[in-house]
């Protein structure tokens, strides 16, 4: 997403300098869409929240979205033979289990994506990369508002692919999408690097980081110590979290999500 931000983690304004290290580190910031926050649940920092999620089933239309204006089912990511139902649900449930083991927010799937909270599909018009778009509601103010939906659209024409492989023109499927789960859940970019959320594709490492955990749990509270991890780990793409021995620190802008 492409919105101006004017909202920086609380921390770096408060000590600027003292804890610069530590700052970076947890680096986050939260989406800011016309001056308000936004978040799913109660307008309250901290608060959980439960939302839905599904697979478009058909051409869907937006047309006041800024991002993912049309989207349309999945099915043309399966001309991939690396990328079956089986594997999209898979990676997609291991990037919303992310953010589940990072604060108190819980994502449950539905077939109904007319409803859904979170709508995921590829573009009608394919650009870029990935989009995530977020519809709030106007009619509250005090600085946080509800996000009413969200959509997250991949583009079909590019190759995506399961796991890391040090080639960082094609995207990890499981990273993307947790990228973008993170932008439909109210954060926005944490500045170029060192994130998940950073706004350059890396394959450093493929789970989130300290700066996106402390984002989510600001909008959302800390996540419950008792939520076992879900099966993220299962599946190939388990083994190639390490990192490649190959991959330079400073990244190529080649490399941006959106
Ligand atoms: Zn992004």
């Amino acid at each position: 997403m492409r919105i101006p931000v004017t909202v920086v983690a609380l921390l770096a304004v408060l000590l600027p300098g003292i804890m610069s290290a530590a700052v970076a580190r947890d680096r986050y910031q939260l989406l800011s869409l016309n001056g308000s926050l936004v978040k799913w649940g109660a307008p309250a920092l901290k608060s959980g929240a439960t939302v839905s999620y599904a697979f478009a089933a058909s051409a869907m239309h937006f047309p006041t979205a800024r991002n993912c204006r049309a989207i349309d089912a999945m099915t043309s990511l399966f001309d991939d033979p690396a990328i079956s139902p089986e594997v999209l649900d898979r990676e997609t449930a291991a990037a919303f289990a992310m953010w589940e083991q990072a604060a108190d927010i819980r994502f449950v799937r539905t077939d109904d994506a007319t409803k859904a909270g979170i709508v995921i599909g590829v573009q009608a018009v394919p650009r870029g990369i990935a989009y995530a778009d977020v519809d709030y509601r106007r009619d509250q103010d005090g600085g946080i508002r509800a996000i009413r939906q969200s959509r997250i659209c991949l583009n079909p024409e590019r190759t995506w692919k399961i796991g890391f492989d040090g080639d960082r023109t094609i995207y990890d499927l499981r990273y993307a999408l947790a990228h973008e789960i993170g932008h439909a859940i109210g954060l926005d970019h944490a500045g170029p690097s060192g994130q998940l959320m950073s706004f350059r594709y890396t394959e450093l490492f493929r789970g989130l980081q300290p700066g996106d955990i402390a984002g989510a749990a600001a909008l959302y509270g800390a996540a419950d110590p008792t939520v076992v991890a879900a099966p993220a780990g299962a599946g190939p793409a388990a083994s190639v979290e390490r990192l490649p021995a190959d991959v330079p620190a400073v990244e190529r802008p080649l490399t941006r999500m959106n």
